[in-house]
């Protein structure tokens, strides 16, 4: 086939002046970015977690849009992407690699404005991941078959993706980026209370000219989801949030052939064993508990210290929490933002009254809170039962529950006492500790004197609750394959 010839020209993107736009114009325009025309569009007031200002009207799109944007994505599979040559494919995915880099600033400032997190995490996290995902799966597109040797991968066709509001850029990048790597086009819905960046996204890939239809974003919530999942012209569904909508999104496409792929909440267990190198974990673990303000697919929310360093490490995790330094998202010395949404903050309230009621000690700094917005003060729990629920269930807020151990089968022992296994870190001076450790926590990712390092090549799933399948590496790919 041709090659087709590159026409876009590379000028650098004017930067937003925010001194003349209001916040609201400048992301109203992103309805357009709909790929899908909303057909009865009922528009949903949005509005930034940390001062309640509002930023955005957003769509809600019903079952007729999801229909129109599924068969925007069919015909795109069938006419184009389907029939590109796959180092093609790959020219567009560099594309927006390279377009999300240059624009990484606007990015960062849209997902603070909208999620709340702090600018410092999305500037330096989330934006730079997500272009760094793209980048990635691009070099995979034409070297498909050397991923698996001895296997003929080909396309699933439609990929419908639902995500979170913990990482929204980032989740849709690890959700696009290897579904058109693999020849698939996609339907990705982001979460009802983080659309920005995706809407974002959908106009850099306009202005990276992908053909129509290889990317469609639609915008609503729970009842968007589900008329996603249950569109017959789906064959694959990649989902990642709550456990609970996880296993019904499992019981509605059982059976119907359509590929599942579930990474769900969890309780990050972080173990500091017996002889850890200083109090390095102590704080990593406040700062991994209250990054992202412990949202990134569950922090380090439970936490076991070695019996006799509880005392240090309480005194150091609390002038942690203490130092750190809650503020509006948009400043740049900020370490902890705002809670994503009113709801959210009043699960986080409730789970600091059941931490109490189940008899843990409860350690908050003393720090004003804006008068508007959500907002939550760092949180630390000690003398956490194991049956306790702060121990047990996943908080999603700046909340650190700590309990103790003697021994490194004790740790062993309560680290994997929860339903969930996303991931784990441990801390200690000693390799062999750190391997045997490693070796019997059931966990998808465990860090080694270390904490919430992520990276394109490395797979990222979980065990038990947490999900199946991976994403991020080869692994990911495999999720976007059929592999005869
Ligand atoms: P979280 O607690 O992380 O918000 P949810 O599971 O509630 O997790 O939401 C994650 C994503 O799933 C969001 O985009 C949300 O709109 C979507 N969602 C919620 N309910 C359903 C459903 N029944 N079917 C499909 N998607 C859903």
């Amino acid at each position: 086939m041709a090659t087709k010839k590159n026409t876009v020209s590379w000028p650098p993107a004017p930067r937003p002046n925010p001194r003349t736009t209001s916040p609201e114009d400048r992301v109203r325009p992103l309805h357009r970015w709909q790929v899908a025309e909303a057909q009865e569009r009922q528009l949903l007031r949005h509005h930034q977690s940390a001062n309640e200002q509002r930023i955005a009207r957003i769509a809600e799109a019903n079952t007729a849009d999801v229909d129109a944007a599924v068969k925007a994505a069919r015909k795109a599979y069938d006419n184009v992407w389907s029939k590109m040559p796959a180092a093609e494919r790959a020219k567009y995915i560099y594309r927006i690699a390279r377009l999300l880099q240059e624009k990484a600033r606007q990015f960062a400032v849209v997902e603070s404005m909208d999620g709340g997190k702090a600018i410092r995490e999305s500037r330096d996290v989330d934006v730079p991941l997500a272009a760094a995902h793209f980048f990635y799966y691009a070099g995979w597109a034409d070297k498909l078959g050397y991923a698996f040797p001895g296997k003929t991968p080909s396309a699933l066709g439609v990929a419908g993706q639902i995500i979170p509001w913990n990482f929204p850029l980032l989740m849709a990048a690890w959700k696009i980026a290897p579904a058109l790597a693999c020849g698939n086009t996609v339907v990705l819905k982001p979460a009802e209370t983080t659309p920005l960046t995706s809407l974002l996204l959908a106009e850099l890939i306009q202005e990276a000219e992908l053909p129509d239809g290889v990317v469609n974003i639609i915008t609503g919530a729970g009842a968007t989801g589900a008329a996603l999942v249950n569109h017959p012209g789906i064959d694959k569904i990649a989902f990642t949030g709550s456990t609970g909508v996880g296993k019904l999104i499992q019981k509605s496409i059982a059976g119907t052939g359509k590929s599942p792929r579930s990474n769900s909440a969890a309780k990050r267990p972080t173990s500091s064993s017996p002889t850890p190198p200083s109090t390095r974990p102590s704080k990593a673990s406040s700062t991994a508990s209250t990054s992202t303000r412990a949202t990134c697919a569950a922090p380090a929310a439970a936490s076991s210290w070695r019996k006799a360093c509880t005392t240090k490490w309480s005194a150091s995790s609390s002038t942690a929490c203490a130092r750190s330094s809650l503020a509006i998202p948009l400043d740049k010395n900020t370490d902890i933002g705002a809670i994503n949404s009113k709801e959210q903050l009043g699960t986080i309230n409730k789970y600091l009254k059941v931490g109490v009621a189940d008899g843990a000690e409860m350690y908050q700094p003393a720090c004003d809170l804006p008068s508007k917005g959500f907002w939550c003060r760092p949180t630390l729990f000690l003398n956490v039962a194991q049956s306790a629920r702060i121990a047990q269930e996943e908080i999603f807020g700046p909340v650190l529950a700590v309990q103790t151990f003697r021994t490194v089968d004790e740790v062993i022992q309560k680290a994997n006492n929860t339903p969930y296994g996303l991931s784990a870190g441990v801390w200690t001076d000693k390799g062999s500790k750190i391997f045997n450790l490693t070796s019997k926590l059931r966990a998808g990712v465990i860090w080694a004197n270390t904490y919430n390092k992520f990276d394109p090549t490395s797979p990222f799933g979980g065990y038990k609750e947490s999900g199946y399948g991976r994403e991020g590496g080869v692994h990911g790919l495999g999720a976007y394959l059929n592999l005869n």
